[in-house]
């Protein structure tokens, strides 16, 4: 997982895999690729085009968007990536729950004009908005003189969260750090939380499904919900998240080994979120390609099997 990918576009090419569903652009046969990534249309600092030139600059043969809640960045991400020779995959980031554990849904390879898709995810975001309120009235009830109008203004885009908050008290000198800001208003249970709705782990992989993606459990190992995982299965799960930045290489290996008793497609990716988090972590998780074309391999085999949809759903 350490070795750099590099010299994907230097000419010597192997005969390649004979299967290659993008006409205009051949996949590598090899290389490697960051598959959890947030730009700035959901809580990242870069733009699409900034994501792409930091992949392109750490040799990496694939990329995908996971903005929280919106796919809006993949049209500008897939441009960028086209022009800069590397794959793109459209994806999301969604929240749910199951059994009133916390998950994250990854939705890879969604279709984003798909009609249902673009207005759940509207619904998802207006849910957003309500809780930027309800978490700026809170601070408000403590003297913390902070608009919601402000945090909106910051995050420029269509969902926001408790990270644009957090950047929003620091930009007020109400707090020194965006961690501050977290350990004293906005944590679970700090008195300016406001409590998440979210949607069931079932609706998730559902729409995820509907609109041709795959749905894949995102960083397991950070919510210790593996007793989840043959429900999750159940529900249509497709896949796991086995590499993550906060995942140790044991923890990695475990759920390898899930994965593989489940049946689960393997995914990872940094989860960067540009530099609101430190460094910026784009290109230190590395998932070997040969993962992205089983992805592409599933993705296409769904399609033939799935029946056209009758009469909308
Ligand atoms: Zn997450
Ligand atoms: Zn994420």
């Amino acid at each position: 997982m350490n070795q750099e990918a590099r010299g994907q576009s230097s000419g010597a090419r192997d005969p390649g895999p004979t299967e290659s569903p993008s006409p205009d652009l051949p996949p590598p046969a090899s290389g490697f690729a960051d598959l959890h990534l947030h730009s700035s249309f959901s809580d990242g600092t870069y733009s699409p085009e900034e994501l792409v030139s930091h992949a392109a600059r750490h040799g990496l043969a694939a990329i995908a968007l996971t903005d929280h809640d919106t796919v809006e960045g993949c049209e500008r991400a897939g441009l960028a990536c086209k022009a800069a020779g590397l794959e793109f995959i459209s994806g999301t980031e969604l929240t749910a729950e199951q059994n009133g554990n916390e998950l994250h849904i990854l939705g890879y390879f969604v279709d984003i004009r798909n009609s249902r898709l673009l207005s759940d995810l509207a619904e998802f975001q207006a849910v957003r908005h309500k809780r930027i309120h309800e978490m700026v009235a809170r601070l408000n009830e403590l003297n913390v003189p902070l608009e919601a109008e402000a945090v909106f203004a910051l995050a420029n885009c269509r969902s926001p969260g408790r990270p644009h908050v957090a950047r929003a008290l620091v930009n007020a000198g109400v707090c020194g750090s965006m961690d501050e800001a977290f350990d004293r208003f906005l944590k679970k249970n700090r008195p300016a939380w406001a409590p998440k709705m979210k949607i069931s782990a079932q609706v998730a992989i559902d729409l995820i499904h509907r609109a041709g993606g795959l749905a894949v459990m995102a960083h397991p190992g950070l919510n210790r919900s593996d007793h989840e995982i043959p429900g999750l299965v159940k529900a249509g799960l497709d896949g796991i998240e086995c590499f993550h930045t906060k995942h140790s290489s044991s923890t990695s290996e475990h759920y390898l080994q899930l994965a593989a008793q489940f049946h689960l497609l393997v995914t990872g990716g940094s989860d960067c979120h540009g530099l609101s988090k430190g460094k910026p972590l784009i290109g230190t998780v590395k998932l070997p390609y040969e993962n992205v074309a089983r992805l592409k391999a599933r993705v296409a085999s769904r399609g033939s099997r799935t029946p056209p949809a009758v009469g909308g759903d």
